[in-house]
């Protein structure tokens, strides 16, 4: 289980590390974007090319798939409804790194939900073989986890508009400064430096990527404690223990909780079930009545 929270929580998390790439990429793409549209010289709100603006719909056409397909129509209406000005083309162009990214953070946050529940189930069962008498289990336990993961996560809102909503700031961000660097004197804005900041963050300001980390982080915490809390149910236990994280970074709030114990029926999210905010770290263990 231990290795588990790590693996869900911990600093040098697989995603964490393919998130930070993404943004990389992403960021290099974008400043080559802006550099370019700087150089062409060609007026924001002025009108673009058939070519260019058939070359760009082309583009986000084979970028769409069912995750991001609400993201990619709005960048494909605006170049294709009503007068699409230079900048809206321009906006497209900057959207199409950031879908990537997008495409990529559904993927991660779907095995993230495949993986978190199944191994909460694989451990218990594991625990079942070793003390049977202390762990029981009832027959139909892998269907009624199942069920049960299903139910909490139909209640939630869903991780994947979360991600679309949060690419979506970014681009729109991107676009206001890339208008901006346009129309004035270029050197006076350091507007690579600034697609940094919005992108990759700096020492102490996050950035897109730390977001968007923070958003896979409490979506797995969700599925870790959602998970434990329907092991507990299928198994009938009434009782769990919440355990917050001993660190230098763990959570502030959370640490009035670490110990307590509360009714499984009476487990609710934010209020004694993690998370309790944006990148909790705390989770929960079964609690026996002595
Ligand atoms: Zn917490």
């Amino acid at each position: 289980m231990r290795r588990l929270i790590r693996s869900v929580y911990g600093a040098n998390t697989v995603y964490g590390k393919q998130i930070e790439q993404l943004y990389r990429r992403a960021n290099r793409q974008i400043k080559g974007e802006i550099s370019a549209f700087i150089a062409s010289k060609v007026n924001w709100s002025g009108k673009p090319s058939k070519d260019d603006l058939e070359d760009v719909r082309q583009q986000l056409i084979e970028a769409n798939e069912d995750n991001v397909a609400p993201l990619v129509a709005v960048y494909l209406s605006s170049i294709t409804l009503g007068h699409p000005n230079n900048g809206d083309l321009e906006t497209a162009r900057v959207a199409l790194p950031m879908i990537k990214v997008a495409k990529q953070m559904h993927r991660v946050m779907a095995r993230q939900e495949q993986r978190v529940p199944s191994e909460v189930g694989r451990i218990s069962q594991e625990q079942h073989t070793i003390t049977p008498e202390l762990h029981q289990m009832p027959s139909n336990y892998n269907a009624m986890l199942q069920q049960s993961v299903s139910r909490t996560q139909a209640q939630q809102q869903s991780p994947a508009s979360m991600i679309n909503r949060d690419v979506q700031s970014t681009v729109t961000r991107i676009k206001e400064l890339t208008k901006q660097a346009s129309m004035t004197n270029e050197a006076s804005i350091d507007w690579a430096k600034k697609v940094d900041r919005i992108l990759t963050g700096t020492k102490s300001h996050g950035g897109a990527s730390r977001k968007a980390q923070r958003i896979i982080r409490t979506e797995s915490c969700r599925q870790l404690n959602g998970a434990t809390i329907s092991d507990f149910k299928a198994r009938g236990v009434t009782k769990y223990r919440f355990l917050s994280l001993e660190a230098v970074n763990s959570c502030q709030e959370c640490t009035d909780l670490d110990g307590n114990v509360y009714d499984v029926d009476d487990a609710q999210e934010g209020v004694n079930l993690p998370p309790m905010h944006p990148n909790c770290q705390c989770w929960i263990v079964e609690y026996e009545d002595e």
